[in-house]
């Protein structure tokens, strides 16, 4: 043979070998929208009294399913900070610390490295947006309890769209506010360009393509059965905003007092909240299954309540017992849907979750 035939094969075997490696790598499988919903305490017993009373629930959409491994780097029970730095960053921290190392050094975290590569940010969370959970997208504090420096850090994030509440955190004493240092951080927002809202129907009739900062109460929202609108609804919101974007995006949706309820034993509350936080799960695969290149994750930072599942003899009615007052260890779910899905299945750690999201942006 030929030296240049010998030449054209090898040119052929290289382009072949190329094709078929890049028709199968996971880069191909690369989605451009990632939505990751945490359910903060929502272990296993939750979701199950979810499949168990709703034939429509999310969680039996979901074919690509793992397990979590919730623990802290300075615990085997985790708390919501250390728990969101896993997911948001891929490394262990100690509860209390968000996005920093156990020795306060700084950790990148998946908006971060969106916003760097032109992607739209999102938050919504029921809970203030300077909570434990949802500042782990954005903050870098070593406690959790500064809310009001957490809010300063969120004038630098570049998100796109937050919703949540926390006007506490934002505003001096002279306009409603808590903050102590005068200082009206929604102004310095309005001067970056964000518009603000405060009422969810205003929110909802806004077409513009501005950032959007809106904060619905002082604190926290109101209990889910209280409210008259559902966690989906304002995620709706936020994927309408964020999907204008060409290049794609990150949202983060926390069902935030899932967690609550079952800190005080209260399975209709806990219970009313996984029913909410299933809405935004189903508005966000309704998106997902319509736009085809979105991964839906949902998780939970960790369990609270050593949650069983008790009735469900004689009138099939199932609810929530206890078992602590506080967080545990139990492993929780993870349930993924669209591009990149299966590198969801399996027992892993909650870093895990993080770096798979974060790989996406390699
Ligand atoms: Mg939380
Ligand atoms: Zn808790």
């Amino acid at each position: 043979m030929k030296f240049t035939n010998i030449l054209r094969l090898l040119v052929l075997a290289l382009l072949f070998h190329v094709s078929f490696v890049k028709a199968v790598s996971p880069q191909e499988k690369k989605p451009k929208n990632i939505i990751l919903l945490i359910g903060d305490g929502m272990g296993l017993s939750a979701v199950s009294t979810s499949i168990l009373t709703d034939s429509t629930s999310s969680f039996r959409k979901f074919r690509f399913i793992g397990l979590s491994i919730t623990c802290s780097a300075d615990n085997l029970i985790t708390d919501s900070a250390a728990g969101a730095t896993a997911l948001s960053t891929g490394h262990k921290t100690n509860n209390h610390y968000i996005g920093v190392t156990p020795d306060t050094s700084r950790l990148v975290n998946i908006f971060e490295l969106a916003e760097k590569y032109k992607y739209s940010t999102g938050i919504v969370s029921t809970s203030s947006i300077t909570h434990a959970t949802p500042a782990g997208f954005y903050a870098h504090v070593a406690e959790r309890s500064e809310e009001f420096k957490i809010a300063e850090q969120f004038l630098e994030s570049g998100i796109d769209i937050a919703i949540g509440g926390g006007r506490h955190f934002f505003l001096p004493e002279s306009k409603n506010g808590k903050r102590k240092d005068n200082q009206d951080l929604i102004q310095s927002l309005d001067q970056k360009g964000y518009s603000y809202f405060t009422k969810v129907d205003d929110l909802n009739n806004y077409k513009g393509s501005e950032q959007v900062i809106a904060l619905l109460e002082d604190v926290s929202l109101s209990d889910a059965g209280k409210r008259n609108y559902s966690l989906g609804d304002l995620t709706t919101v936020a994927i309408n905003h964020l999907s204008k974007n060409e290049t794609g995006f990150v949202l983060m949706v926390e069902g935030s007092q899932i967690d609550w309820g079952e800190h005080e034993n209260n399975a209709a509350k806990a219970l009313n909240e996984v029913s909410d936080f299933n809405e935004a799960i189903h508005a966000a695969l309704d998106f997902a299954e319509k736009d085809g290149n979105t991964l839906v994750v949902v998780t939970a930072d960790h369990e609270t309540g050593g949650t069983s599942i008790i009735g469900g003899t004689r009138n099939k009615e199932v609810s929530l017992g206890f078992a602590s007052k506080g967080h545990t260890a139990a492993c929780v779910g993870i349930f993924a849907y669209g591009p990149g899905a299966e590198l969801f299945q399996g027992v892993m750690e909650n870093t895990q979750i993080g770096k798979n999201l974060i790989h996406f942006f390699d």
